[in-house]
């Protein structure tokens, strides 16, 4: 895969990070990856166990749900999109980041956005929600999912589950597919 200037940059600057506490646990920074002019981002929570091991992201179980997502809902590949996350190293036991190790984090995600400048972005689950659009924490995912398409500085931002979700509850697969139907009408009309 080529890499963009910026991104190599923003690599080794988060590869040198210490400004929250989850530098210490980690075994590789998950910066992102993918496509730096694409038209849709999807942004996720944080770096699992296989994404720690691998330094690149949703590529365990999960990631496979949402290549399924990609190619099956919205007729596009892997490679196509960008993939990254709220935090860009591994909370320990996979826990919720705290809004401290996002707000630290969210600096390189901001930069992410604005070299990509997406039309879309696909918040997977409330955390990602939460970190893109300012909601308090209890909000729930269905409250925010309600509000489909939020529309932010020059992009819109639809929210759907994480597919972690999805494997525990496949229930949801279906809202899933509703709101990644919102998402491609979106980048359809530019
Ligand atoms: S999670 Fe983000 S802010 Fe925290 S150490 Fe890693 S790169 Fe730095």
């Amino acid at each position: 895969m080529v890499h963009a200037k910026w991104e190599s940059y923003l690599a080794e600057a988060i590869k040198r990070c210490n400004r929250c506490p989850l530098h210490e646990s980690r075994t590789n920074p998950v910066p992102g990856e993918g496509n730096p002019n694409a038209s849709l981002m999807f942004v996720g929570e944080g770096p699992g166990a296989d994404e720690d091991r691998m330094g690149r992201p949703f590529v365990g179980r999960a990631g496979k749900r949402l290549d399924l997502w990609i190619t099956d809902y919205l007729g596009m590949k892997r490679s196509d999109v960008y993939i990254a996350n709220t935090v860009k190293c591994r909370p320990p036991g996979n826990r919720v980041p705290t809004d401290s190790e996002m707000a630290m984090c969210f600096p390189y995600l901001l930069a992410q956005i604005s070299f990509i400048k997406p039309k879309v972005i696909v918040a997977l689950g409330k955390t990602a929600a939460q970190d893109l659009l300012g909601f308090p924490k209890a909000t729930s995912l269905k409250l925010l999912r309600a509000d489909n398409p939020y529309r932010r500085n020059g992009y819109y931002v639809v929210v759907t589950y994480h597919p972690a979700a999805i494997l525990r509850n496949a229930s949801y697969e279906s809202a899933v597919r509703e709101d990644l139907i919102i998402a491609k009408k979106l980048l359809e009309v530019g």
